[in-house]
């Protein structure tokens, strides 16, 4: 029988995780990390409330493309059928990273979009990275409001909670979570002084808006 999902998936997924824990881009057990398989269409997807330090690529939960739960003897991340709305909408996103890094979500409990205010924040954000108005309940409803605010952006915020970033593989998911934390970081220092230059892109080129 055909793998339910690669086996280098689970160990990305698994090693991203403990990083990014281990980086405080989010507290104790909080976040969530799901990549879908390029030929069986599968979700696999981070236990819910399990410590990253203890997981292994075998305590990930595997659903099929409509969010049933078809591998794992854990219980999926609370957000994961958020996930399965995400893939289902965006045939072009294999990763789904949701993460809680605070200078991130400083702007997002001020409700200030994040403005790409350096190279890698552009690069990373593919522009405004913008906020979502708090929502209690993240329903189907919730997913389909999250991907109008997002737009082509590569993230959005869950206003006083987190981040959500959408990419191509897991590795580029996490690289633009580091680089999009990082950002607003430099985002927060450069307020305090004065008034940020932000920057834009024009075709390939990054010019200064
Ligand atoms: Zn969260």
């Amino acid at each position: 029988m055909a793998d339910l999902v690669a086996a280098e998936l689970r160990r990305s997924i698994t090693v991203t995780m403990k990083h990014l824990s281990a980086s405080s881009l989010m507290p104790a057990s909080q976040g969530n990390l799901s990549a879908r398989d390029r030929d069986t269409g599968n979700v696999v997807i981070t236990p819910h409330a399990y410590p990253y330090e203890d997981m292994t690529p075998d305590d990930l939960v595997v659903l099929d493309p409509d969010g049933e739960q078809i591998g794992g003897r854990l219980d999926p991340s609370y957000d994961a059928l958020l996930h399965v709305g995400v893939y289902k909408a965006r045939p072009e996103v294999f990763a789904v990273l949701h993460t809680e890094p605070p200078y991130v979500n400083a702007f997002g409990a001020l409700g200030r979009d994040i403005l790409p205010v350096t190279t890698t924040g552009l690069k990373s954000a593919n522009g405004t990275i913008p906020i979502m108005p708090f929502r209690h309940r993240r329903d189907e409803a919730f997913t389909t409001e999250m991907l109008e605010v997002m737009g082509d952006s590569h993230g959005v915020v869950w206003q006083n909670h987190g981040l959500l970033v959408v990419a191509d593989t897991v590795e580029n998911a996490a690289e633009r979570t580091i680089g999009i934390e990082f950002n607003a970081q430099v985002m927060h220092l450069a307020l305090r002084a004065g008034e940020p230059q932000t920057l834009e892109r024009v075709g390939a080129d990054m010019i200064v808006a």
